[in-house]
């Protein structure tokens, strides 16, 4: 596989994904840390992690919201990078995140434009119809999955 962009050679993905790790530990929820950096054209454009809304408590301060498992307090990092980036640089950029994208996460991104994904740990199980449904929306969007420095999907 040729890469056609940069950002996704080995040594540009693996420092991405430093950062990502980078911009993760400033989550404020315990549940867990999940950074994400958006890039274009092998620049960063956004970044973002896990963390309540502006201006509200924290779950380091409140503990999580937690519903079905979830906390429910938290933007998840992806949302907060998407919402602080400008919209017509999110055309064809690269997400980077050290978590698998959420259900959720996966259709705005897709919405948005996105067409990379590269994550260092899997998130969730995806199999059947939610296996089935991330194939055909990036099939349709023209999304590429990739995990690691390496790996290609
Ligand atoms: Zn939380
Ligand atoms: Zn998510």
């Amino acid at each position: 596989m040729k890469y056609s962009k940069k950002e996704l050679e080995p040594k540009f993905r693996q420092y991405y994904l430093d950062i990502t790790e980078r911009v993760a530990s400033l989550s404020t929820c315990k549940r867990a840390q999940v950074g994400t950096v958006i890039v274009k054209d092998n620049k960063i454009i956004s970044t973002g992690y896990n963390g309540s809304v502006r201006g509200t408590e924290h779950c380091t301060d409140v503990g999580c919201l937690m519903v079905d498992g979830h906390c429910m307090r938290c933007l998840h990092s992806e949302i907060n990078a998407i919402a602080f980036a400008e919209k017509d640089d999110l055309k064809r950029a690269t997400l980077f995140c050290t978590h698998k994208p959420c259900l959720s996460c996966f259709n705005l991104l897709a919405q948005v434009g996105i067409t990379d994904v590269v994550y260092i740990n899997d998130y969730g199980k995806h199999e059947g119809e939610v296996a089935e449904y991330y194939y055909k929306v990036k099939r349709a969007r023209g999304i590429n999955f990739h995990k690691g420095t390496t790996d290609y999907y």
